[in-house]
């Protein structure tokens, strides 16, 4: 069986993953809180732990892993959302849920198991505040209900800080209610115009940690094997969630192993509304950016480093992606067809996955994979289908090879039309280059544009400009440009 490393947050160290049960591995990941599109940085925990879902899933079995992604659909942003533009809170989570999916199915990301909604599991969270009261490790005080930090001796070990640390480090609410200024909420009063429920403290609502703890408790037990989230998450809602858990079920461990994403930047920089720099994953997909060339921009860096979108990164990956799916239709018919019956995982690229996640260096096999199929090896091809149906790719044996065959068998049509046309587009290309060389923008500009509106599809790549045709291809756009 394969190796899995993973490098523990807790432990700071990498070392290999053993599940507590191989036929049932539960992974718990803390999803959006539903107020807005996704902008692209929320895409990358989503993308980083569908990765190690499918990694998983290819190591113990399809039906061996467990993964749950919650939905944070009570919060203040939310509510105050809801004041803003006049609607209700339901209908805001419901159609930002509804989004999200869109969002992150089109970067290729299989579903989580379980994607609880907080609002669904609101007595689990009292009957986990009561215990904790009672335990003595929660206190309750005007109307709200606070975890006392220093009644868990291991508070910080997640991020490694002392409490005196946290205190003058970070930017503590101090309220006259709390003990110890980072005792956190677990319980808090609604006014009647805010979302409440009835409690043993009166109607209030739930602070945010203490939903991940319930949640995970009730789908995957006290003790699970993964959980996983951006490292802004490591505090304090991790380490809240670690405290709550532990206290609640005392030696039961809560989560195995810890692993957290770095954040991601746009062109060198923080992703900003101020900095002008910041979209959503609907925003790029809109421009016609492919779901599948954000995924494979994402795979190039590995999980805990910082990772840089930038315009150039997406230009290459489309380039590749094109690239490695004309290397296997040039093939011919009949090995597509084997290779779409017959798809395999290469080992080198599941031993890069297995090294705590390594996907970049999948990414590097998957070239090494590329180039024998340019030397026409089929079965270097089969291996190149499967290993990026593994990663999530649409360049996949099932979609696209199946695509690319429909295509060829529907009469040949396209292909024909691609052969038809190939004289005149090769020679635009050309004209498009000699105007570039002579700084003749104007002309260059208008043959991009020609081909943007008759529906050909140009990708600037190191061995020069690569195009295909959509579906809406319309060659009288090209008339005249000659
Ligand atoms: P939120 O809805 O703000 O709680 O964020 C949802 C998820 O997106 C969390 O796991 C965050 O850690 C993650 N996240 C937010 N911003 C970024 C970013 N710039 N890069 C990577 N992950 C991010
Ligand atoms: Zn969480």
């Amino acid at each position: 069986m394969v190796e899995i490393k993973l490098t523990n947050t807790m432990t700071r160290k990498k070392a290999i993953f053993r599940p507590i049960d191989p036929s049932n591995v539960r992974i718990y990941v803390c999803g959006p809180t539903v107020y807005d599109r996704a902008h692209l940085g929320n895409a990358r925990p989503v993308v980083v732990f569908d990765v190690l879902n499918r990694l998983l899933r290819h190591v113990y079995g399809n039906d061996h892993v467990t993964y749950v992604r919650n939905f944070t659909d009570v919060d203040d942003k939310i509510n105050a959302r809801a004041a803003r533009d006049g609607r209700s809170i339901r209908e805001i989570t419901d159609e930002t849920i509804g989004w999200y999916h869109d969002d992150m199915d089109a970067l290729g990301n299989l579903r989580p198991d379980h994607e609880p909604r907080a609002t669904d599991f609101i007595p689990q969270m009292v009957a986990m505040i009561a215990g904790l009261i009672e335990a003595g490790h929660a206190y309750a005080a005007e109307g709200h209900v606070l975890f006392a930090v220093e009644s868990y001796a291991e508070y910080g070990r997640l991020s490694g800080r002392s409490i005196d640390d946290m205190i003058a480090g970070a930017r503590v609410e101090v309220a006259p209610y709390k003990r110890n200024p980072m005792d956190f909420v677990l319980w808090k009063p609604s006014s009647a115009d805010l979302p409440g429920w009835d409690s043993p403290w009166g109607r209030g609502r739930p602070g945010w940690h203490i939903e991940c703890s319930a949640m995970a408790q009730e789908l995957l037990g006290d003790h699970f094997d993964i959980h996983g989230g951006g490292n802004d998450l490591m505090f304090p809602h991790h380490e809240n969630e670690i405290a709550q858990s532990c206290c609640a079920h005392p030696g039961a461990g809560f989560a195995n192993v810890w692993l957290h994403n770095e954040m991601l930047q746009v062109e060198g920089k923080k992703m900003s509304k101020s900095l002008g720099n910041f979209f959503t994953v609907r925003d790029l997909l809109d421009q016609g950016v492919p779901g599948e060339v954000i995924r494979f921009v994402f795979l190039g860096t590995h999980y805990r480093k910082p990772m840089d979108w930038t315009d150039g990164k997406r230009q290459e990956a489309e380039a590749t992606l094109l690239n490695w799916r004309s290397l296997v239709a040039r093939l011919g018919e009949s090995a597509t067809k084997e290779i779409l019956s017959d798809s395999q995982t290469d080992d080198e690229v599941v031993a890069a996955l297995a090294d705590d996640l390594n996907s970049a260096g999948a990414i590097t096999a998957l070239h090494r994979l590329a180039r024998r199929v340019r030397g026409g090896d089929v079965e270097a091809a089969k291996k190149l289908a499967g290993s990026c149906a593994m990663l999530g790719l649409d360049l996949n044996a099932d979609q696209v090879i199946e695509r690319l065959v429909a295509q060829i068998q529907m009469g040949r049509t396209r292909i024909s039309i691609q052969q038809d046309h190939a004289p005149l587009i090769g020679r635009l290309l050309e004209l498009r280059a000699e105007a570039r060389a002579k700084k003749d923008f104007e002309t260059a500009d208008r043959i991009r544009d020609a081909f943007v509106a008759a529906g050909v599809e140009v990708v600037d790549t190191k061995e020069g400009p690569m195009w295909t045709l959509k579906a809406d291809f319309d060659p009288t756009r090209l008339e005249g440009l000659k």
